[in-house]
This record gives C-alpha cells, sequence and structure tokens, in this order.
C-alpha cells in the first residue's frame, strides 16, 4: 500500500524529530488521521493494531531509501520510543553530518567506556578527561570543547546526564546497536529476554547471562523463587526485581546489578 497524506505528515514529523516516546507517537498519529479525515481507530483496543499497521506501511515505502521508523524501550523507565533510523549505514559516521570527525572519535571512545563500565554509566569529570586519551585527528579537543560536545550530544538525545553520571540515550541504543553489537563484540551483551543489546540491567552471578530491568519485571512476574533465565545455569536470580509502579528510575538496584565483568 503506498503513503496517503496521513502517513506523510507522520514521517514528515518524525524526520524534524527523530525521537517520538509512545505517548507522543499516538497523539501525532491521531492529528495525521484526523487532519485528512482518514481512518482513525478511536477504540483504544483497536488502536494498538491500527498504529502498528500505520507504522507498517511507512515503513515498506522508506525501505528503498534505508530508513525505519524503529520501535524500542528505553532502559532505565522502561518507556516505549519510536525513532526514524538509517538502515544503510549502521555506523557510527551516519553522525558525520552533525559532528567533527574528532568528535566523533571523542563519541566512540564515551560509547566504549560506557559499554565497558559495571552498571552502564561513566562519569561526566572522567568523560571530560578521555580527550587527553585520544589520538590527534585533525584538531585536538580542549576540555572545554569536551564538555560543550557533550552538552550537544544530550541534547540531541544520543546521552543521557544525569547527577554527573553519562549514559547512553535511548536514540543512540536504536540508531546504533548494530554498530555497538559488531564493533564491541566482546564486551557487549543482549538481554536474555528480548535479544537486544542490553547496556543497563541486571546479570546473573553465575553465567553473566543479562536482562534489561523491564524484561526481568515481565519474566519474573508471579514467579516466586526467580531463576536464572539460562536453562543451562538457572541458579538463584540475586537481584531484587524491580516494581513497575515504583521503580521509575530503579536507582537502588542500577548499583549492584552489573557485575564486575569476569570476561577478558
Ligand atoms: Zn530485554
Ligand atoms: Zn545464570
Amino acid at each position: 500500500m503506498s503513503m496517503k497524506d496521513s502517513h506523510k505528515l507522520f514521517l514528515q514529523s518524525f524526520m524534524s524529530r527523530g525521537l517520538l516516546d509512545a505517548k507522543e507517537v499516538r497523539q501525532l498519529y491521531r492529528t495525521c488521521c484526523l487532519k485528512f479525515n482518514e481512518k482513525y481507530a478511536e477504540k483504544e483496543e483497536d488502536q494498538k493494531a491500527h498504529l502498528l499497521e500505520f507504522v507498517r506501511t511507512i515503513n515498506r515505502n522508506i525501505q528503498p531509501f534505508h530508513m525505519e521508523i524503529k520501535k524500542g524501550v528505553s532502559e532505565e523507565e522502561g518507556k516505549s520510543f519510536y525513532c526514524l533510523v538509517c538502515t544503510s549505514d549502521t555506523s557510527i559516521t551516519k553522525l558525520a553530518s552533525d559532528y567533527t570527525q574528532p568528535e566523533m572519535e571523542f563519541f566512540k571512545r564515551l560509547i566504549e567506556s560506557i559499554i565497558d563500565s559495571d552498571n552502564g554509566e561513566i562519569g561526566s569529570t572522567s568523560a571530560i578527561n578521555s580527550v587527553d586519551k585520544l589520538e590527534k585527528v585533525n584538531k585536538k579537543l580542549s576540555k572545554q570543547d569536551a564538555q560543550n560536545l557533550l552538552e550537544r550530544l544530550e541534547a540531541q538525545k544520543w546521552i543521557k546526564i544525569s547527577r554527573g553520571r553519562v549514559s547512553l540515550a535511548t536514540r543512540a541504543l536504536l540508531e546504533l546497536e548494530q554498530y555497538i553489537l559488531e564493533v564491541y563484540s566482546n564486551i557487549t551483551d543482549k538481554c536474555n529476554v528480548c535479544k537486544r543489546l542490553c547496556v543497563k540491567g541486571q546479570s546473573c552471578d553465575s553465567c553473566n547471562t543479562k536482562l534489561h530491568f523491564h524484561c526481568a519485571i515481565r519474566f519474573f512476574q508471579n514467579k516466586e523463587n526467580p531463576r536464572c533465565p539460562n536453562k543451562e545455569c538457572g541458579v538463584n536470580w540475586a537481584h531484587e526485581i524491580p516494581n513497575r509502579s515504583t521503580d521509575v528510575e530503579m536507582p537502588s538496584t542500577q548499583q549492584e546489578s552489573r557485575k564486575r565483568k569476569t570476561r577478558t
């Protein structure tokens, strides 16, 4: 099916905004359909399926241009997001239109440090200081440059800075998932439940099996004695299972959630 006016308007919004949360997507979908008097599922139960089909139609049409509206879940709050991603260029060079070569080098190093950290986050001071370790490409970045760059990366939703800690935001996880899994295959993990890249989450003390917080909630729901989902392991799951209603940021579990990596 080709795109109607509603699809086109929806896509245009994505092109200018990049990343939208599920609520914004539902609102946008409603606005686009109503504007052109096109079919809109009022009932909540029909809406989900209709929206899914709506996005699929767009994806089928933009696939030849190597683009896709991809859905993902934020690792911290478990909220759903939609992001327009480029599928032909999975590497970090897709940032080249917005960032210079030395800036991309800095971001690459930042990604590596975050992935290699225990909790999927690093201190902003150590992030800024890492410019000293960068090889000189064209022009060397100063610490002030690094500070400004962190702010820009945050404004463009690539990273999240909270209480002086830097972590990867949902946009980076969605757009750079392939890149991260390929380039850092020896230090990355996939979630045992959803099989997608997992940077922040809980891991098994015995076999390193990893779960996103929101996947752990779902997986261990109504299970009295939580056990490692890896069938060959099955040891007790030694983490407090976050409670969906109360743990928005889940700070208490984060600290111990990521065991030191034993792999070398
Ligand atoms: Zn997961
Ligand atoms: Zn295990």
